[in-house]
């Protein structure tokens, strides 16, 4: 719609005041000069040594210790940052936006627009952690997604997987006791109603609900293949899915260009996955050597984390949920020790359910793996290393391009840190105060520098 100038004029009027006491969501020069930062590029424990780097639309263009001449024709913005750290934003790997703020019991009654709007709000917090990007991994969120990516609101990327899918009794399946038997046919059940968790017990099933998510626009599927921590009938040594639904779940995958990721705390329920052509285990606690040692053999990887104490305390003392949370708490430290003696391909990710406090926490409990890494390859995982597994999903891939690394040609995801935080990773755990800038796909969400200006 083109205003006529008297239009314009009004509409200035009614408008113009309330456009400019808004945040703009983000803004995209033509280009954007960081002169004098040093490099954190992903891959190397090395900082670089002074450096420029300039970002055009949404690709780091040039990177370079000399000079680099700013392009007279163009906005280009140019921030000073004076000698501190750019690195690339952070990945995690075991995200589900949906399910962050609300708690179990909101989840299963509110509003579905309700869900949406927290959603997005803790979406724009995420972002502002300094997570640029997430891969979901159970939940309702494609709708939360186009709306980022179209910049209706603030978040991270997105790789979706839709609605986890589990067996009936499977950690998923939320029902109480009055909703079983389920006649065939008959109404579903909210978590499947609202997209969240789909429940499936044969081949057939678990390909109709597979297809589903895909044609939803998945990135990779999720199944919860043994039990779970949180919820209420699901014994943690138990495997849900037969062989066959798993590899039925792998076939209608593979068929789509993408793969599946199982929930797996147990050696039985790993192995079983491995079998039926699975790519990627989440969490693994409670493997034991020889399950590590098949999955490093086999190039599967593992995308997992150190919980922490706090969220046993959730659950109440002498709880079936609070001993299931302690045995898997047990394991943590020998499942590290593996990945690391099988150089098993390891992911990072946080899971956070439940807990807008625990959020908030994203970057500590990535600092919290210094207990088993180094900070420079703590960071590493959280870059490169998710992202490596980000290209997993192949065509279903819904951000072509490279991500994770600064190096010329890659997706412009990037954070300016107050200092050096291969030096002191605790920077992360503090992103309010350390995160200087943050860009997102060439757009800059935040930008607390003084010396920027515009050519
Ligand atoms: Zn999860």
């Amino acid at each position: 719609m083109i205003l006529k100038p008297s239009q314009a004029v009004i509409a200035a009027l009614l408008f113009g005041g309330v456009a400019a006491a808004m945040p703009a969501l983000s803004t995209r020069s033509d280009a954007v000069l960081f002169e004098n930062v040093r490099v954190f590029d992903g891959k190397s424990a090395q900082l670089s040594g002074p450096t420029n780097v300039l970002v055009r639309g949404n690709k780091i263009e040039k990177i370079s210790s000399a000079p680099i001449p700013v392009d007279q024709s163009a906005a280009t913005q140019t921030i000073d940052a004076g000698g501190r750290t750019l690195m690339p934003g952070l990945i995690d790997m075991h995200w589900h936006t949906m399910l962050v703020r609300p708690t179990p019991a909101e989840l299963m009654t509110v509003d579905l627009g309700y869900l949406n709007l927290v959603a997005s709000a803790e979406a724009s917090d995420t972002l502002m952690r300094g997570f640029t990007t997430v891969r979901d991994l159970g939940g309702p969120s494609f709708g939360l997604k186009q709306a980022i990516d179209e910049g209706t609101v603030v978040g991270p990327r997105i790789y979706p997987s839709g609605a986890m899918i589990t067996v009936t009794s499977g950690h998923g399946d939320f029902r109480q006791p009055f909703e079983v038997p389920r006649v065939l046919g008959a109404p579903q059940a909210r978590s499947e109603i609202i997209g969240g968790a789909m429940i499936a017990d044969s081949p057939d099933e678990v390909r109709v609900r597979v297809r589903e998510q895909l044609m939803l626009g998945a990135s990779q599927i999720k199944l919860t293949a043994g039990g779970g921590v949180a919820s209420p009938h699901s014994p943690l040594d138990v495997s849900t899915f037969t062989e066959a639904e798993l590899r039925a779940a792998v076939e209608a995958a593979e068929n789509w260009g993408t793969f599946v990721t199982v929930h797996a705390y147990t050696s039985a329920t790993i192995q079983r996955a491995i079998a039926a052509g699975v790519k990627c285990i989440e969490h693994g606690h409670l493997m034991d050597e020889a399950t590590a040692r098949l999955i490093a053999e086999k190039g599967i990887w593992l995308s997992t984390q150190p919980f922490p104490r706090e969220l046993g305390e959730a659950f109440p003392a002498g709880s079936e949920e609070r001993a299931k949370f302690e045995e898997v708490f047990a394991g943590t430290d020998r499942t590290y020790g593996f990945a690391k003696k099988y150089k098993i391909k390891t992911a990072f990710g946080t899971d956070v359910l439940f807990s807008r406090a625990l959020a908030r926490r994203q970057g500590e409990l990535l600092a919290s793996l210094t207990r088993w890494y180094t900070p420079a390859e703590t960071l590493i995982m959280a870059t490169s290393t998710n992202a490596r597994l980000l290209e997993l999903s192949g065509k279903r891939n819904p951000y072509p391009g490279t991500l994770g690394v600064i190096q010329e040609g890659a997706l412009a995801d990037l954070l300016l840190v107050d200092g050096d935080p291969v030096a002191n990773i605790h920077l992360i755990a503090d992103p309010k105060r350390n995160f200087i800038v943050i860009m997102k796909d060439g757009r800059i969400y935040k930008n607390s520098t003084t010396a920027s200006s515009r050519h």
